[in-house]
C-alpha cells in the first residue's frame, strides 16, 4: 500500500515514515501542500494522512483533490481537539487519527480505510490457488501462507492486479519504491527472481517482457 504523508514537523514525520514503512506500507512523506500536489502529479497512492496546520496552509484544502484522485484522506489532528476531528470529517476527510500518531492505531486505520466499500481495489485478489487479501497484507499459495517481503508482496499484488495482462516496469517502479529512493534496474530484477522462485511451486510464473514489464501466467515455466 501506497501512503502519501504530509507533516511538517520533521521529528513526527520521519517517525511516522518509518513507522508504517516496518508495517509494510510503502511511505512517500513530505513537509508541504507544494509537496504533496507534485506527488499526487505523478504517483498514485492508496491513501493519504493530512496534517492540518502546514506552512503553506490548510491541509483540509487538499481533500478535494485527494478526493479527485480516489485517495482516502485520513486527517491528522491535535489529541482531545473535538472541534478539529469535526471539521476534518466534515471537510471529507475519511478518518482522522491523533497526534503524535500511535503508530500500530495508524496503520489499523489505514488497513480498514483500504477495506471499506467503494475503495478502489477489492480486498482479496484471487486466481487459481492464488489468493491475496490486500488489507490483512498476506498472500496464499495452495491455503498455506506465502512469507514475503514487503516489495515482493507490492510486486505480486500488481501482477494479480492486471492479470491476464502486462505490468508495466515503470508502474512496478513507482509502485515499489517511494519518490526519494533511487532503484537500480538490478534491484527491480532481484524482486521479480525472487518471487519467481516463490511462485514456482504452487504453478505460476512470472514471463519477462523484455524492455515492457511483466506477466503473472498460472502453468509450468516453458
Ligand atoms: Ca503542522
Amino acid at each position: 500500500m501506497h501512503i502519501l504523508l504530509i507533516e511538517d514537523e520533521t521529528d513526527l514525520r520521519v517517525l511516522a515514515a518509518s513507522g508504517l514503512e516496518r508495517r509494510g506500507f510503502a511511505v512517500d512523506a513530505v513537509p508541504t501542500l507544494a509537496a504533496a500536489h507534485d506527488c499526487l502529479a505523478v504517483s498514485r497512492f492508496d491513501a493519504a494522512i493530512v496534517d492540518r496546520r502546514l506552512p503553506d496552509g490548510e491541509g483540509l484544502s487538499l481533500l478535494p483533490l485527494l478526493a479527485r484522485h480516489g485517495v482516502p484522506a485520513l486527517v491528522a489532528t491535535a489529541f482531545g481537539d473535538v472541534e478539529d476531528r469535526i471539521a476534518g470529517l466534515d471537510a471529507g476527510a475519511d478518518d482522522y487519527v491523533v497526534k503524535p500518531y500511535d503508530l500500530d492505531e495508524l496503520a489499523a486505520r489505514l488497513r480498514a480505510l483500504l477495506r471499506r466499500p467503494g475503495q478502489r481495489q477489492p480486498p482479496v485478489l484471487a486466481q487459481g490457488p492464488m489468493r491475496l487479501d490486500t488489507g490483512a497484507q498476506q498472500a496464499w499459495l495452495n491455503d498455506v501462507p506465502l512469507d514475503l517481503g514487503r516489495r515482493e508482496f507490492a510486486l505480486l499484488r500488481l501482477l494479480l492486479e492486471a492479470m491476464p495482462g502486462v505490468v508495466i516496469r515503470d508502474i512496478v517502479q513507482d509502485r515499489l519504491y517511494t519518490l526519494d529512493e533511487a532503484v537500480s534496474p538490478n534491484a527491480l530484477e532481484a524482486i521479480v527472481s525472487r518471487l519467481r522462485k516463490r511462485l514456482a511451486p504452487g504453478g505460476f510464473f512470472i514471463e519477462n517482457w523484455r524492455g515492457i514489464g511483466w506477466r503473472l501466467v498460472i502453468g509450468e515455466e516453458p
